[in-house]
């Protein structure tokens, strides 16, 4: 029996890499195939699998994957309940935002962290383009850093184009398993590009789950950084959405929210409009940051629709 990491998968084949460098390509044995019922694929990018080898074919087949601590998933279709396993065993995510040119929204931001706490991955947030910012962006900034910075998220300041030392990012990845996402046009593949000539990612748009439907059928593939450590390319997916959190529990994935929500008058608060509530009372006294508080009646009312 050898062991691996999943690096592709196409549905139905396998590439496996072991810890001596092999390459093998793999088929998965059907009985694994009924384990996880939920999920359309058994095996995703990332899972730590054994498996054997097929007499004379060079071809493994998988047998056993080791649990997963953490996962991201998107919806099989917009119709089905059915889930599909994008990536799993993730180190942390990097989140690229701009400013300006374009915008990201704090909405969009909080979205992608609230996702992140829920599949408990470390997400680090990193501003690019800071080359183009005039006083009144450079404010927006700081700004900006000191409310994700006092929630407990680490943030950057970049210019992916313009800066020629770009080694932060290069010790930010080192050794680890990463996802990088933002908006299209926030600068992910020239980052990618500066770092590593010639890996030419097809880095996916990490939008709105409300612009969902336009799954498409690509899948994810971990790439090999030259300085030690892999980044998971997930092209054609929009979505890491909060497509399993109930509308009640979205608090929890607000870091800063929790500890305040056992001061709540009533144990089933919302946050939303009870009175006796120690989120609002928070938010009043400015321990919790308006916009954060903003984002989450946004993405709180979404849901509440969608439920509906
Ligand atoms: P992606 O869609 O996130 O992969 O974004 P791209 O890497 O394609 O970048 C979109 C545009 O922004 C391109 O025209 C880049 O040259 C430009 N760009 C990327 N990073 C920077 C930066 O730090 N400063 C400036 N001024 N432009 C940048
Ligand atoms: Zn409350």
């Amino acid at each position: 029996m050898k062991t691996g990491i999943v690096f592709k998968s196409t549905g139905s084949r396998y590439l496996v890499k072991t810890p001596q460098g092999e390459d093998v390509n793999c088929t998965i044995k059907g009985k694994l195939r009924l384990n996880d019922i939920k999920s359309t694929n058994p095996i995703a990018v990332g899972d730590q699998v054994s498996f054997s080898m097929e007499e004379n074919e060079g071809i493994g087949v998988i047998c056993e994957i080791k649990e997963r601590k953490n996962y991201i998933i998107r919806k099989a279709s917009n119709l089905s309940k059915q889930t599909h396993i994008i990536a799993s065993n993730i180190d942390q995510a990097l989140l690229l935002v701009t400013i300006n040119y374009p915008i990201t929204t704090p909405v969009f931001i909080d979205r992608f962290l609230a996702s992140a706490e829920a599949y408990r991955i470390p997400v680090k947030i990193i501003f690019n383009k800071v080359d183009r910012y005039d006083q009144k962006h450079l404010y927006a900034l700081s700004e900006m850093r000191s409310i994700y910075e006092n929630i407990g998220y680490q943030t950057y300041t970049i210019s992916a184009k313009m800066h020629d030392d770009l080694s932060i990012i290069v010790e930010l990845l080192k050794d680890k398993v990463s996802v990088i996402s933002g908006h299209s046009g926030v600068g992910k593949s020239t980052l990618i590009n500066r770092i590593q000539p010639g890996l030419n990612l097809k880095v996916a748009e990490i939008s709105d789950i409300h612009q969902s439907g336009k799954h498409t059928t690509t899948f994810a593939e971990m790439h090999q950084l030259n300085f030690g450590g892999y980044i998971i390319d997930t092209p054609g997916i929009r979505g890491y959405g909060l497509i399993d959190i109930e509308k009640e529990e979205l608090y929890h994935y607000f870091k800063e929210f929790f500890e305040h929500s056992h001061n709540c008058q009533y144990s089933n608060c919302t946050h939303t409009h009870e009175p006796g509530c120690a989120v609002k009372q928070a938010v009043e006294d400015e321990a919790i940051a308006l916009s954060r508080y903003q984002s989450y009646l946004s993405i709180f009312e979404t849901k509440q629709e969608k439920y509906r």
